[in-house]
């Protein structure tokens, strides 16, 4: 990882292809298929060029943490995707597996009175960490007429003072969520406590596996859940080898800016 600049075309191309191998040795060390991964480019540190460039090698998964951004970010990729299709007009079909559309993916900590400007722009909400919001979503996917895709966002290393639903809380919550009629609960979202060492996401991750799986067998959510989104820039091979099908890793695409610019 470059740490402390943002990467330049060429070195976005090669940073984005290093981390797609890196996802695929993590899949075969599991008998897993790269395939099976999904990696959503998390674009809080990116710029807007590096978002449309990433699109432009095919990439269609893109989140962010905070609603402001996020807002701002999709009216930003909708223009572009939107000259890009005039200009397909105006050329030979054909060229390059630039995709029509992206798909969002909130991230972050989302508060209720967030949620109208949020849901609708969105594919998928992994951050869904209380009845409370649950509700509030479930009752504006009602007025809209919509469903609304989840992950319920689960602290199962037990840190103090993170998001999430406690270890416990986790069946009772989905088997709520799985009742509300405009919300479908895809599956679990969990982050391990900051550290150097990937080793040490293992355990947590290992732990959010394992409650994925009593979801499964218990049958909680149905088909459509399938969905355990954990893996960040610094240990998303751990995060693939304990299960993961979902990642969001933003630094190791993107590069870095500094903290304190
Ligand atoms: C920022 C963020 C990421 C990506 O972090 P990187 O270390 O840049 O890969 C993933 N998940 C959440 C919830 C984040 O806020």
């Amino acid at each position: 990882m470059v740490m402390g600049k943002l990467l330049g075309s060429v070195e976005l191309r090669t940073a984005y292809e290093d981390v797609k191998s890196r996802i695929e040795s993590a899949a075969a060390r599991r008998g897993r298929r790269a395939s099976d991964v999904v990696c959503v480019a998390v674009t809080k540190t990116a710029t807007p060029d590096q978002i449309r460039q990433l699109i432009e090698m095919g990439h269609q998964d893109l989140g962010e943490n905070r609603v402001q951004q996020l807002t701002q970010r999709v009216a930003v990729i909708d223009e572009f995707l939107a000259r890009r299709r005039q200009l397909a007009g105006a050329v030979p079909r054909g060229t390059g597996d630039v995709p029509d559309k992206v798909r969002w993916h909130m991230i972050g900590h989302l508060q209720r009175n967030k949620v109208r400007q949020v849901a609708p722009l969105v594919q998928l909400i992994h951050s869904v960490d209380s009845l409370r919001l649950a509700e509030e979503l479930d009752a504006l996917g009602g007025k809209m007429d919509r469903t609304f895709d989840i992950l319920l966002q689960i602290n199962c290393s037990g840190e103090a003072g993170k998001f999430g639903v406690a270890s416990p809380a986790t069946i009772p919550l989905a088997e709520q969520i799985d009742s509300m009629m405009n919300l479908r609960l895809r599956g679990l979202m969990t982050m391990a406590p900051y550290s150097q060492n990937p080793e040490d996401s293992r355990p947590t991750f290992a732990r959010a596996a394992e409650i994925f799986k009593d979801l499964l067998s218990d049958k909680i959510g149905g088909p459509h859940c399938n969905i355990l989104s954990m893996g960040m820039s610094g240990d998303f091979e751990v995060a693939v080898e304990e299960g993961a099908n979902l990642l969001r890793v933003g630094r190791a695409i993107f590069g870095d800016v500094p903290s304190d610019e």
